[in-house]
């Protein structure tokens, strides 16, 4: 008898076993946001194969799944893995590699300061540096380069402004590049004071010192991505958009990926170089688990820190002066047609308000209307009243970086005078459009954290808590927005939301792990959230000491 009792009952555990489904890993105890349709809050996720099995009440899960692994989360938050959907991610590794970080030098003396002391430990034939801002010292004007050739002289020294639209160039540079007094470029400006170059070079006429700057090598380049992928898991990234890549770059990251050695997702924006477009358009959306090369990345104009951006009426803090545009209009029609054509999206840099409406007009043309081919405004940072319409009537999307708003807003005004400051970062209004944007940071621009871009869609303060009561807040995202911004529809804005930006059945299971609630949490805590975890198809790819 106790036998039949010990047999009925091992025949109802192994029944009951038997229904279940297994799983390779099943997180729960926590508060998960799915960021589905619905924005419904889950405490647990089964994940198989890297993808998620279901999502619901631990009971839920409970009953109808085992898992090899289970992970008591300990009342943590799970947001859906963090997409930055405009960034520089071969950009920032090359940077994080090879340039001294001149981020938030407090005067030029500093900068020279950095440089001396990078040269005197590592000294190699050019000295590179990135990230400078005139409008963070006492003297908010270029530099010129005479203290560097004295610092340094015969050394070609190149460096950067923050926004990648200007630089100072030592003479040697200069020399080298083949840049006289003479030399004029399209789209671009050497600056000339009494008779004489100051070093300062603005848009176009960079590309002449970048042609004759040493290439890294392969293996050097391989070593900066694996750099640059370090912080992005660290901050909680699953996928990141790069705005503008070569074919080489892009083979590159290809085969680390496969190699399992990339394991962040890539969007790669092309470079509207005729070998990419040659070699990339005719096959159509080339695309694998981990990386897209469906787009194509052009530039209309500038940026406001340098005056490059184009606007329709001169800046106010120099008047005559109204920016540019970097090519010929019937550059921007003849490549958006062709990308049309083989179902390229274009992505195209538009900072001016005069920018802003030349590509919106460039793209109606093409797009005839409402469609879902997703084309995007790169920053759309100045909009004229007129044209916010337009970005809905042809679908048109616009793809913000929150923290540009609150690094811009210290001297934007000055650039734009108050009226078209209303029409500037206004990121509320544009999301109405289409009921949809995609967010991020344009890195190594701004700081590659996510949590970052959080603070500054819905606070509208920069990381010092400035200003108070925030930065022209009818243009804030709520929390949801903001969260939606930076992963589904982050995803979406590279044709991504079918496989990733949510947690639901079916997706990649690309989740991030925080050791508070950012949908619940007081506003300063938003800054002190940490990444505990970062998991890409499943498998853990980050996790934080203690
Ligand atoms: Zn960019």
């Amino acid at each position: 008898m106790k036998n039949c009792v010990l047999l009925i009952f091992v025949t109802i555990l192994f029944s009951c076993t038997q229904m279940k489904t297994e799983a390779d890993l099943i997180l729960s105890n926590a508060t998960i946001y799915t960021v589905d349709s619905t924005f419904s809050i889950i405490e647990s996720i089964a994940i198989r194969d890297g993808k998620i099995l279901a999502t619901g009440s631990y009971r839920e899960i409970r009953r109808q799944y085992v898992a090899r692994e289970q992970h008591d989360m300990a009342g943590m938050c799970i947001l859906p893995g963090f997409i930055d959907a405009h960034c520089h991610f071969v950009g920032y590794g090359r940077k994080l590699l090879q340039n001294v970080d001149l981020d938030r030098t407090r005067s030029f003396e500093a900068v020279l300061e950095r440089l001396s002391e990078h040269y005197r430990a590592y000294p190699s034939e050019w000295l590179l540096g990135r990230g400078w801002d005139q409008n963070d010292w006492p003297v908010k004007e270029f530099p010129d380069n005479v203290k560097l050739d004295s610092l340094f002289p015969g050394v070609p020294v190149y460096i950067r402004r923050i926004d990648g639209h200007a630089a100072l160039a030592s003479s040697e540079a200069l020399k080298r590049a083949g840049i006289s007094v003479r030399t004029s470029v399209r789209g671009g400006e050497v600056e000339v004071k009494d008779g004489k170059m100051t070093g300062i070079l603005l848009d176009n006429a960079m590309d002449m010192v970048s042609a004759v700057i040493p290439p890294l090598t392969k293996k050097e380049l391989a070593e900066a991505l694996l750099m640059a992928q370090e912080n992005c898991l660290a901050a909680g990234l699953t996928m990141v958009g790069d705005a503008g890549l070569d074919r080489q770059n892009i083979e590159l990251i290809d085969s680390l990926q496969l190699k399992d050695e990339i394991k962040l997702r890539v969007d790669a924006m092309l470079n509207p170089d005729e070998e990419n477009l040659q070699f990339y358009l005719p096959k159509g959306v080339y695309q694998t688990d981990k990386l897209r090369v469906g787009s194509i990345k052009l530039y209309a104009d500038g940026a406001l820190g340098s005056r490059g951006a184009c606007l329709l009426e001169p800046y106010s803090d120099a008047p005559g002066k109204a920016g540019f545009m970097v090519h010929e209009p019937d550059y921007y029609n003849s490549i958006c047609e062709r990308a049309y054509k083989h179902g390229y999206q274009v992505n195209t840099h538009a900072i001016g308000d005069s920018a802003v409406r030349f590509m919106l007009q460039t793209y109606a043309d093409v797009l005839k209307g409402k469609n879902d081919r997703r084309w995007r405004i790169e920053h759309a940072q100045v909009v004229h009243p007129d044209d916010f319409s337009r970005f809905g009537r042809c679908s048109i999307i616009p793809s913000i970086q929150a923290t540009h708003a609150t690094s811009d807003m210290k001297w934007a005004a000055e650039r734009l005078g108050s009226e078209r400051m209303k029409g500037a970062y206004a990121y509320r209004q544009l999301l109405m459009e289409n009921g949809w944007l995609p967010n991020g940071t344009d890195f190594p621009i701004e700081d590659i954290r996510p949590l970052y871009t959080f603070y500054a869609s819905v606070v509208r303060k920069d990381h010092e808590g400035f200003p108070e009561g925030g930065f022209q807040m009818e243009n804030a995202l709520t929390r949801e927005e903001a969260l939606r911004s930076m992963t589904v529809w982050a995803a979406m804005g590279s044709f991504r939301e079918k496989e990733t930006g949510s947690l639901e059945s079916g997706k990649w299971a690309d989740l991030v792990v925080l050791d508070r609630d950012v949908m619940k949490c007081t506003e300063d805590d938003i800054l002190k959230a940490r990444v505990m975890k970062t998991f890409i198809a499943g498998v853990e790819v980050y996790t934080t000491g203690h």
